[in-house]
């Protein structure tokens, strides 16, 4: 890969979680993704880097993948040769429609199966990208790794994603970079960018709690682990959002903390997040 496409994927993971940190916990600790980002911002070629801060100006993506011959970050399809030189990757190559840079995906490692369950009629709110079998009311796990394996094995055996091991390694290198206990006991693990279907969460109980960030003196007890297809990579800041909004309600965090079984779990939850989760 050219090492400047490698740079701008490295730094545009690192701006995304900076808006993810934003949106969960606010302004605080951010010294450390901030100082990250401007020291990566400073190493891009000049014309590369101009062309970059106008991008992020404008709110967008500095770089996007192309997915099946599309640009992902317009969705306009693009001419086989252009496809073709963003996978030799000689230099760095923009999207002639958006002006967004270009990087090829080799292989989709991650890839959520297509035999998701669908129960009945359209369903709105959170019930949309979940299932009462995805409810884990008794996590077994007690350190970050194990409870990430376990829900990932738990949506894998409900032929909601498959490949549960390649979730786990990515789930756990973003968590190296900031980890996404956000406080008020709540964890929010997550993998960005699989291929297909549709996001789908996973909500797991501790009643120990865990010790999820070592800088935080509040346990982790409720644990949400999310898989984001590329297309939603738009809506899950939102779906973070509304879940840390939920669960930052003392009240709300009780009252999901005192479910003992999965269908409780599934009813509570679609009730606390109503209003937080469209
Ligand atoms: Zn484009």
């Amino acid at each position: 890969m050219h090492p400047v496409v490698n740079q701008l994927i490295q730094l545009e993971e690192l701006i995304l979680i900076r808006d993810e940190q934003k949106l969960m916990s606010g302004e605080a600790h951010l010294e450390n993704l901030n100082a990250a980002i401007k020291a990566m911002t400073g190493k891009l070629p000049r014309d590369v880097r101009e062309h970059a801060e106008k991008l992020g100006n404008k709110q967008q993506s500095a770089i996007v993948p192309i997915a099946v011959q599309v640009c992902s970050g317009c969705g306009m399809s693009l001419p086989i040769s252009l496809v073709q030189a963003v996978r030799l990757a000689r230099e760095v190559h923009n999207c002639p429609n958006c002006a967004r840079m270009l990087y090829f995906v080799e292989s989709a490692a991650k890839r959520i199966a297509n035999k998701r369950r669908r129960t009945g009629r359209q369903k709105g709110g959170i019930a949309r990208f979940s299932s009462p079998s995805l409810m884990i009311p008794k996590l077994t796990s007690t350190t970050v790794e194990e409870v990430i394996e376990e829900m990932a094995s738990k949506m894998e055996a409900e032929g909601f994603v498959e490949g549960s091991d390649k979730l786990v390694e990515a789930a756990l290198q973003r968590e190296a970079i900031v980890s996404t206990a956000v406080g008020h006991g709540l964890a929010v693990p997550h993998v960005r960018g699989v291929e297909g279907g549709g996001l789908a969460l996973a909500v797991g109980l501790s009643s120990k709690g865990i010790r999820w960030d070592g800088d935080q003196e509040e346990l982790t007890r409720i644990v949400v682990f999310i898989v984001i297809p590329t297309a939603a990579s738009a809506f899950y800041l939102k779906l973070l959002a509304g879940l840390a909004e939920t669960f930052s309600d003392t009240e709300a965090r009780s009252a999901f903390l005192a479910e003992k079984d999965a269908d409780g779990m599934w009813k509570s939850l679609a009730k606390l997040t109503r209003k937080t989760v469209k």
